[in-house]
């Protein structure tokens, strides 16, 4: 992971430079990337006055409004926030309409975890003991658990695995302990945690408990609230444990739409469905559990900041775990809101935010509906002076992706054909601040774009650039692993720097469009000390305190939005830049063959010679396009040939047959890891085979990434033909 991260960055450096060098003459003139000279003029005057639609008193009555009452997906509390939602986009003059679909959701009825030896303590400790404002203490704020966790009722002795990952039952069977028939505890961090159910359910494990450790995101963090941002001893951290890496979206749908005749499957047959009772705790309940567990001392590495030394156990703790979970399936409500394109209808560029929370949720995810309401403010005010997008603009705020990304990948598969022919892009904001360093996850080709928008949009406590204070301090943000993938996939290790764009992985919104659907996808946010995440005290006084105090960041965080939106909606070119796909590609097929180098039936030479051809493709292309754009003078034809071109690039990666085993994701480059569920596995069919040590597989899925990126050259080649046109084609 640390190599993989180190790769990146370099990778980024010459990316910078390469960007930095490109970009200069274009911002002197006065010029946009994609835009011809003409208008450009019109695009500063469009983006200037848009800047100044946001206010920060605005931000604050949209996150006070959408955190006055927990909404979690499917409720009653949830579908007033669609309508609050609809009538903000209705009132800002926006076409706008609720849209349900029907999907599986667990609701807790009964939660235990009780220590029944060698003392007894019942539990859990409820959450929220202090409540400044009256409302933590609402009875409606759902009890703390795992959803999609089975119902069931175990009494077993306990054993510590560390984060739960392969490697720590690795590490458990060195030391001669099995967990077949006991109850793993286990600490949040380094993956997602249904992944720490699907590990411990193939150990053979009766139930596990996640809990939040004191070294992840509490006080040896930081100090807890409400004296500080971190996780106080009763947080608990709720969440799905959905087995996600094997499709997103309603578990008894994949693949189609959840509307009311939907054919859906039996829930014995759905396979993202855990099948071993998991709960989180706090780390007050913890305590004792972990406490008396005797044991081996577990290694170094597994020590906690809880204040005793952590044995792994067996014994002598042993918890009784009853869970009543009540599945059904219950009406969810995306808010869709749609500007049509003047020239362009049929080139959708597609924002995102999920509306649900698991409680308050100020920061996940209403730091980033705020946003979200802002650009659809800001448009509406525009389209009042005249103003028409080149291309539709749609506006989506999804339910239920808390769940397991259920109202956007609905949407998607709903609209898989559509968005097939006409996704331009698809940017999503999640947790859009949770404090004030920048950070941004996209494909290659929109990491520019990033950057671009990042030197139009002032950093609020410093008046200089976001770009400049993201590359500036953007080492300082901590890779932390309490904190959520907002933050995780975003953040740099301690040895990286710079204005750094990371791979997409999963845990939000972006894994139907891009990896389902091959629609170019990026997300953004602004991120900072954050313990509270899926907690009752992730509420309108924790981010009033610590995240985001002047609601200026939610300013910035509406500007960036919006101005990524605009650079694509309205550009004469659309501002892609491949040059960046094919140096990234290169970088991870360096990687990838450095790991594989001791196999000699892995041959990586067609791979490196396809890619030289991308590379050289994505040269001529990039140099053609800053040509065309610099001079203007292309025919409607062109211009739409070339367009067109550059929105297929991306769907030329996908494998149709999807990947090995888990056809749903269909990207040859990105997925979530089976094993990480957040961080984005490069080249996942390669690797994931390699890991099984099958290299017959391996050579299969390393020719459908070469066959992907020729598909790719392939388009490229297009778009620059079609850019030249024919007089100079011979
Ligand atoms: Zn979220």
């Amino acid at each position: 992971m640390c190599g993989l991260a180190r790769l990146q960055a370099f990778a980024w450096l010459a990316l910078l430079a390469a960007g930095v060098v490109a970009a200069l003459p274009a911002r002197e003139s006065g010029g946009i990337r994609g835009f011809f000279p003409a208008r450009a003029v019109k695009e500063r005057e469009l983006e200037k006055s848009f800047q100044q639609s946001p206010t920060p008193g605005r931000a604050r009555l949209d996150v006070w409004a959408l955190t006055s009452e927990p909404h979690v997906a499917g409720t009653p509390e949830d579908y007033r926030t669609a309508q609050f939602v609809l009538e903000q986009f209705r009132l800002a003059g926006l076409d706008a309409e609720i849209v349900e679909y029907e999907v599986l959701l667990s609701m807790p009825r009964e939660v235990k975890v009780d220590l029944v030896a060698p003392v007894a303590r019942p539990g859990p400790t409820p959450e929220g003991g202090w409540k400044p404002d009256g409302k933590l203490a609402d009875a409606r704020a759902i009890m703390a658990y795992n959803s999609y966790s089975p119902s069931g009722d175990v009494t077993a002795e306990v054993v510590y695995a560390n984060y739960g990952v392969p490697e720590d039952y690795e590490d458990l069977r060195d030391m001669g302990i099995d967990v077949a028939g006991k109850i793993v505890l286990v600490r949040y961090g380094k993956c997602f945690r249904g992944v720490k159910t699907y590990v411990a359910e193939r150990q053979g494990a009766a139930g596990v408990l996640i809990f939040s450790d004191p070294a992840d995101d509490g006080y040896r963090q930081g100090d807890p609230y409400p004296k500080g941002p971190w996780r106080p001893a009763t947080g608990v951290q709720r969440g799905s444990i959905l087995y996600l890496t094997e499709y997103a979206g309603d578990p008894l749908t994949p693949g189609v739409a959840a509307t009311k005749n939907a054919k859906r499957l039996a829930m014995k047959d759905a396979p993202t469905l855990p099948r071993i009772p998991t709960t989180p705790v706090s780390y007050d309940d913890a305590t004792p559990i972990l406490e008396n567990l005797s044991g081996p001392v577990a290694p170094n590495s597994w020590q906690g900041a809880l204040p005793f030394t952590y044995h792994v156990g067996p014994g002598t703790s042993k918890v009784h775990l009853k869970l009543d979970m009540d599945f059904r399936t219950r009406p969810i409500w995306n808010v869709m809101a749609r500007i049509p394109g003047a020239t362009h209808p049929d080139e959708w560029v597609i924002l995102g935010n999920h509306r649900d929370s698991w409680v308050y949720g100020a920061v996940d995810p209403v730091s980033g509906t705020a946003p979200l309401l802002a650009v659809g403010r800001g448009f509406g005010q525009l389209l009042k002076q005249g103003w028409r997008p080149q291309r539709t603009i749609i506006l989506g705020s999804w339910d239920a992706e808390e769940f397991g990304l259920i109202g956007s990948t609905e949407w998607v598969e709903d609209h898989a054909d559509e968005l097939s022919q006409n996704a331009v892009a698809y940017l999503n904001m999640d947790s859009g601040v949770a404090g004030s360093y920048f950070g941004a996850s996209a494909v290659p080709s929109l990491s520019r774009l990033i950057r671009e928008v990042a030197d139009e949009v002032k950093d609020p406590a410093t008046g200089r650039s976001v770009h400049t204070v993201w590359a500036a301090e953007g080492a300082k943000i901590r890779r932390g692993n309490g904190i959520p993938y907002a933050v995780l996939n975003t953040t740099l290790s301690a040895e990286s720097s710079g204005a750094r764009v990371g791979s997409l992985g999963s845990g939000s919104d972006y894994t139907p469009f891009l990896q389902h659907g091959g629609v170019p996808a990026l997300d953004v946010s602004f991120g900072g000390p954050y313990g509270v995440y899926h907690s009752i005290y992730d509420s309108f006084d924790w981010m009033q305190k610590f995240g985001d105090p002047q609601f200026t960041y939610s300013v910035a965080a509406a500007q960036i939005f919006g101005l990524l939106a605009l650079r694509l909606s309205e550009a004469d070119l659309l501002p892609f830049d491949f040059a960046d796909y094919a140096d990234a590609l290169q970088t991870h097929v360096e990687e990838l063959e450095k790991e594989l180098k001791q196999e000699p039936r892995v041959n990586f030479e067609a791979v490196h010679a396809s890619l030289a051809k991308f590379t050289e493709s994505a040269k001529t292309l990039g140099a053609e396009l800053a040509r065309a754009s610099a001079h203007g003078a292309l025919s409607a034809k062109q211009t739409e040939e070339t367009n067109r071109a550059l929105i297929d690039v991306e769907r030329a990666f996908l494998i149709e047959r999807g990947l090995p085993g888990r056809p749903w994701f269909r990207h040859a480059f990105y997925a979530p890891g089976v094993y990480t569920g957040y961080s984005a596995v490069i080249f996942p069919g390669v690797r994931e085979a390699a890991g099984r040590k099958d290299w017959t597989a391996a050579s299969r899925e390393l020719d459908q990434v070469r066959d992907a990126i020729d598909r790719g050259t392939r388009v490229l080649n297009r778009a620059i033909a079609s850019l030249i046109g024919p007089e100079r084609r011979r």
